[in-house]
């Protein structure tokens, strides 16, 4: 990955604010631009900008309002936000800034010290910090995804789900990755809209379940129990009546039994298209296929809501549990944790990183764990050589217990 050098662009209406930052920036050898109104900080935007630090608190454009606008350009830069305010209302900021698909890379209480300030400006010029990583931005044709479909220019990589009280493997999640024959394994996050917005994610849809369904459907643990494959689905698949039908005859085809595959649909797509969808999801379940409502806490959904949607499982989205030391985050995630159990369904944790966020969970009576901390998701090969590994630490140490 090409390296590129960070640049800072500030917008403070309080100008001792931004020398102290600028001064601070030169010390560390990083370019500074310094703003104190909206309109020359959004003309100061070019996409080479890595950092912006952001004042919340300003007389006549404020913080929040240039949010939406950085949301709205889908502006890639980290964010610093910074404000002499409480520290919930800083955290409401942060968790708007993720809503928006922004990329918080920390917060600074007024009055700050250099030492603060030069801690951020130092982390946020690591060769891994996100915003960075995410700058190359990769642009393609529809007709580059249309041919990619029929040539199914797509891998699948697995990620492992472990059932925290007993450490033992209780599924996979696949996840799709484009293989393009230039810019090398495009991430799903670049594609998937493309697909929705240009009516393709049904072919790729068929290409990810029966790909995953003759690569894992059969996997199963020591016991010999079968384990559970998660599919992602968009909500916009849900909208042919006959998809049910369909996939049972595929799963038929791969002997694979339904109850065995889990259906990820995001909770956000879920809310959106409800009424439009509920026969389908409805149907699934009669055909013993089980749900999981992904990516939750991002869709604001109401309970009422909820309540209605037939779904066997809750996946707490990686970006409250990433947060945990947040109070807002931390009480997000125990109450859901609360609400899927209330509601009979198993409550996932993704983006489970750290050995601290495991056992927070697992205080907590969180069934599931996914995230880093186990492994990333692998392609097929290596997926099969860390099972394997997996499943011989896992008899190591029941004999251990012995
Ligand atoms: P998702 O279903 O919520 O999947 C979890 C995402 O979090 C994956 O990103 C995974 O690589 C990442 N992840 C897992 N553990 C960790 C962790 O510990 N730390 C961090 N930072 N990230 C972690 P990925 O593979 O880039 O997928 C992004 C999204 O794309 C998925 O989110 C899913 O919504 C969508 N997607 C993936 N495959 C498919 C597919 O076949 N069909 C559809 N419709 N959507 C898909
Ligand atoms: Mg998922
Ligand atoms: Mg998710």
């Amino acid at each position: 990955m090409t390296m590129i050098p960070q640049k800072i662009l500030i917008i403070d209406d309080d100008i001792d604010v931004c020398d102290l930052i600028s001064s601070t920036a030169a010390d560390l050898g990083v370019d500074c631009t310094v703003t104190t109104d909206a309109e020359t900080f959004l003309s100061a935007l070019t996409p080479d900008i890595t950092l912006i630090m952001l004042d919340l608190v300003m007389p006549e454009t404020d913080g929040i309002q240039i949010l939406r606008q950085l949301g709205e350009r889908q502006c890639r830069a980290g964010i610093v936000l910074m404000s002499g305010m409480s520290k919930r209302v800083l955290e409401t900021a942060e968790a708007l800034t993720r809503t928006l698909g922004l990329t918080i890379a920390g917060h600074l209480t007024k009055p700050f010290r250099i030492k603060e300030l030069e801690a951020i400006i130092t982390l946020c010029a690591e060769p891994d910090f996100p915003a960075r990583a995410e700058v190359e931005v990769v642009s393609f044709k529809v007709d580059e995804l249309w041919r990619a479909i029929e040539r199914e220019e797509f891998v699948l990589h697995y990620q492992p789900q472990i059932q925290i009280p007993t450490n033992q493997l209780v599924g996979i999640e696949a996840l799709v990755r484009w293989q393009h024959p230039s810019h090398g394994l495009i991430y799903p996050n670049d594609f998937i809209e493309y697909a929705e917005e240009f009516d393709l994610i049904d072919p790729l849809t068929w290409i990810v379940i029966k790909r995953s369904l003759s690569e894992m459907g059969s996997l199963k643990d020591q016991t010999g129990s079968p384990i559970t494959l998660s599919i992602n689905l968009s909500v916009l698949s849900l909208g042919d009546l006959a998809f049910p039908d369909k996939f049972i005859l595929i799963a038929d085809d791969h002997g694979v039994a339904p109850e065995n595959v889990m259906f990820e649909i995001t909770e956000s797509g879920l809310i959106r298209e409800l009424s439009r969808t509920l026969d389908v999801l409805t149907r699934l379940r009669m055909k013993k296929v089980k749900l999981s409502i992904d990516d939750f806490g991002t869709g604001y959904s109401m309970m009422q809501q909820l309540i209605h949607i037939p779904a066997n499982q809750l996946k707490i989205d990686k970006s409250f549990v990433m947060n945990l030391q947040n109070d807002s985050d931390r009480i997000m995630v125990e109450k859901t944790i609360e609400i899927g159990h209330e509601l009979a369904m198993t409550v996932v944790a993704e983006g489970v990183e750290t050995r601290e966020q495991l056992d927070f969970l697992r205080k907590r009576n969180c069934d599931v764990a996914q995230g880093y901390l186990f492994t990333k998701p692998l392609p097929k090969c290596e997926f099969l050589t860390w099972f394997e590994d997996f499943s011989a630490s896992q008899v190591l140490n029941k004999s251990a217990l012995r």
